[in-house]
C-alpha cells in the first residue's frame, strides 16, 4: 500500500454542496442569481484566441483595474484561482505542524480543510449568538497561535461586525500573529471598508476578495487579496506560476470596470434577500440579520431542519445543510431568482403554519 502523509490520510475531502438532481433549482452555493457583466463576457470571449499562450503571471492587467477602482497599490495585490487559493497558501505559508489557527465557531469551513492540508491545527473561538466575538477570540489565542482566520460578513451566518471592531482585533493581537479577514461577501455589507484596508497596509493582516460572488463570476475562478508586503513575498511561493487563466483575468478585469453592473446586482441580491427574509419572519422563523447573498436559517430542532429539507427538495429547490458548521438545525439559502425564493418562502411557511417546526 502506498502511504500517504499523515496528515492528508486523516482529513476528510473538502464537503462541497448536495447537487440534487439536475432539473433543482440550487440554494445551496451562494453564486450570485444574476449572471456576470455583458463586458467581462466579450472581454472573456476575445481573450479565447489567447489561449496557445500562457497567462499573464503577474496579472498586471487585472492588478491594475483592482488598484485604481479600490485605491490600493497594486504591489501588493496578489491574484488566486479563487480566494480559497489564497487562503490556502497563506495558511501552508504562516502555519504548520505544531502551529495553531484560530477562526471562530461558525466560520468558514474551507479555514479547516486548508489547516489540514498544512499540518496544522484547527481551533475556534465561541461566538456570541450567530455573530463573531473579538474578545473571544483574543481570548483563545495561545503560544501556537500563528493565524487569526476571520470572515467577515460570516458564512454562513450572514452576519458581520464593524470594521473598527476588527481593528480592535487586530491590536489586540500579538504582532507575530497574522490576521486574515475573508471579504467574500463585503460588496453586499453597506460599511466601509476602507478601515480594513488600512489595516493590511499597516503589516501582519490580509484582506481578501473574490469575483465569485458579488460579480457573478464564481466560474472563472478569481480572488485577491491586499498583503503586507512581507507575507505577499511567502505567499507568492506557493501559488501556482500563470494561477489565473488569460479569459479569467480578461473576466475579471473588465467585471471590476463595470462597477455599475456589480452595484446592480449587490442593489437587487439585497432587495431580494430582505422580501425572502421578512417573509421568513412573518411566517414566525428568526434568522440573522444577512450582510450578504445568502439568509441562515433556524428551526426548532434538527428533525425539524431535515424535515423542512425535504419538503424543499419535493418542491425542487435545494439549500445546503449546515450539519458541517455544528449547525444541524438550520439551512443556508443563497439568494435566487425572486420567483424561486417566492416558492421557497411558500414552503417553508406552510411547514410552519402547519405545526411542522418542532
Ligand atoms: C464563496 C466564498 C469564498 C470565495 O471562494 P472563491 O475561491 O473565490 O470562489 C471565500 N470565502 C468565503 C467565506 C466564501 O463564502
Amino acid at each position: 500500500m502506498i502511504a500517504p502523509v499523515p496528515n492528508v490520510a486523516e482529513m476528510a475531502p473538502y464537503a462541497l454542496a448536495d447537487l440534487g438532481r439536475e432539473s433543482m433549482i440550487s440554494l445551496a452555493q451562494n453564486e450570485s442569481a444574476f449572471g456576470p457583466s455583458p463586458l467581462a463576457v466579450e472581454a472573456g470571449q476575445r481573450a479565447l484566441a489567447g489561449a496557445a499562450l500562457y497567462p499573464d503571471p503577474n496579472w498586471t492587467e487585472l492588478r491594475r483595474a483592482i488598484s485604481q477602482t479600490h485605491s490600493l497599490p497594486g504591489e501588493n495585490l496578489l491574484c488566486g484561482a479563487g480566494s480559497m487559493e489564497l487562503i490556502g497558501c497563506l495558511i501552508r505559508a504562516f502555519a504548520g505542524p505544531g502551529n495553531e489557527v484560530l477562526g471562530s465557531a461558525r466560520g468558514y469551513l474551507f479555514a479547516a480543510t486548508a489547516c489540514q492540508q498544512a499540518g496544522a491545527a484547527y481551533v475556534t473561538a465561541p461566538e456570541a449568538g450567530f455573530t463573531v466575538s473579538p474578545d473571544a477570540i483574543l481570548a483563545a489565542v495561545t503560544d501556537r497561535t500563528r493565524i487569526v482566520f476571520l470572515c467577515n460578513p460570516g458564512n454562513p451566518t450572514g452576519t458581520r461586525i464593524l470594521n473598527a471592531d476588527i481593528a480592535l482585533l487586530r491590536g489586540g493581537l500579538p504582532s507575530g500573529v497574522l490576521l486574515i479577514v475573508d471579504q467574500a461577501y463585503a460588496e453586499f455589507d453597506d460599511q466601509d471598508h476602507a478601515a480594513a484596508f488600512a489595516l493590511a497596509q499597516r503589516g501582519a493582516t490580509v484582506v481578501l476578495r473574490t469575483f465569485s460572488k458579488a460579480y457573478a463570476l464564481a466560474g472563472a475562478r478569481v480572488g485577491w487579496g491586499l498583503f503586507p508586503g512581507a507575507v505577499a513575498r511567502e505567499v507568492r511561493k506557493l501559488l501556482n506560476p500563470n494561477n489565473v487563466s488569460g479569459v479569467s483575468q480578461a473576466m475579471a478585469e473588465a467585471a471590476m470596470r463595470d462597477q455599475e453592473h456589480m452595484l446592480a446586482i449587490v442593489t437587487r441580491t439585497v432587495a431580494i434577500r430582505r422580501e425572502f427574509t421578512e417573509r421568513l419572519r412573518r411566517a414566525g422563523y428568526v434568522p440573522p440579520e444577512s450582510h450578504t447573498n445568502f439568509v441562515l436559517i433556524p428551526f426548532a430542532s434538527v428533525e425539524a431542519a431535515k424535515a423542512a429539507d425535504k419538503r424543499l427538495r419535493d418542491a425542487g429547490l435545494l439549500m445546503r445543510g449546515m450539519a458541517g458548521y455544528g449547525l444541524a438545525h438550520c439551512l443556508r439559502a443563497t439568494v435566487a431568482a425572486p420567483e424561486h425564493m417566492a416558492r421557497a418562502a411558500d414552503v417553508l411557511a406552510a411547514f410552519r403554519e402547519h405545526g411542522n417546526d418542532r
